[in-house]
């Protein structure tokens, strides 16, 4: 096993941290059906975050027509998600739920609303890092128009991934980028444990399915600017979809974690991450 295999697997054990906390939000159906719900967010009411998401979801930037999700089917079994937060941050994200797509030879019917990936695999771009990917800057060109990610735990996605070269696979046509955040991004979505890749000499985060859709949408954006929307963001006053995104994330996170009794702080887990929980965690 390489190492950087097990370094994969520990953090798969790892996401979903708080999961046997005591005191948290997200119970059993029953449980969840006698208590008072928010009927905008879906959540708890005493953990709604519609504070915290935006009155008008961001606009996608210039010649961007859409954000697909491809979730693994057992992500929907994850407790801590972040896609439908992204949703209701950003116009123009979809999902779709498959272990894999079907492929376009054997499948008689293109999925409904993933004819893209099938008829103009240029115009899209498979955001997904490691092996094989180029960095987005190099190979954004005026012709694409879709972003694709994969939501599902590191385990999944990488068994998703590992489909896309083999033969017929409608991802394998589609070229596969990773992102450049700006130095010092973070993860913010701490209820899902963040995954920390070395590098040689760098470190580099991996991101909630949230925040890496937000990363992509305003590198795009930053690389297809006009001069006018170039005042703006100079003048600060460009409403990224990083910043919307991550406001809604951290809100999650926070009652999350005010709700929780104590994070286990499983320190001698390769991968821990110390201090991850600062600025997040309620005072006692
Ligand atoms: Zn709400």
């Amino acid at each position: 096993m390489t190492e950087a295999d097990g370094a994969e697997e520990n953090l798969h054990a790892e996401t979903g941290e708080t999961e046997d906390s005591q005191n948290d939000e997200d119970d059993s159906p029953a449980q969840r059906s006698r208590r008072p719900m928010c009927a905008k967010c879906t959540r708890p009411q005493r953990a709604c975050i519609c504070s915290s998401l935006p009155s008008s979801p961001v606009r996608l930037p210039s010649g961007l027509e859409s954000i697909l999700l491809l979730r693994h089917p057992k992500e929907r079994r994850q407790k801590h998600q972040s896609a439908w937060i992204l949703e209701r941050c950003v116009s123009g994200v979809r999902q779709h739920v498959s272990r894999r797509l079907p492929r376009a030879l054997q499948s008689k019917s293109i999925p409904s609303g993933l004819e893209h990936i099938y008829e103009q695999p240029q115009s899209c771009l498979l955001v997904f890092p490691g092996a094989g990917a180029r960095p987005l800057r190099d190979v954004l060109d005026p012709g694409v128009k879709h972003l694709i990610l994969v939501d599902a735990t590191w385990r999944f996605a990488r068994e998703m991934a590992a489909a896309v070269p083999e033969k017929d696979d409608p991802l394998g046509r589609i070229r596969r980028v990773e992102l450049s955040p700006p130095p010092e991004t973070r993860p913010v979505f701490v209820v899902r444990k963040p995954m920390l890749l070395a590098r040689e000499e760098e470190e580099q985060w991996g991101f909630s399915t949230a925040e890496a859709a937000a990363l992509a949408i305003d590198e795009v954006a930053q690389l297809r600017r006009t001069p006018k929307e170039d005042a703006d963001a100079e003048s600060g006053s460009e409403r990224t979809a990083w910043n919307v995104v991550t406001r809604a994330l951290k809100a999650y996170a926070q009652i999350q974690l005010q709700h929780t009794e104590a994070p286990r702080m499983r320190s001698e887990r390769p991968g821990f991450i110390p201090k991850l929980y600062d600025g997040h965690f309620k005072e006692s």
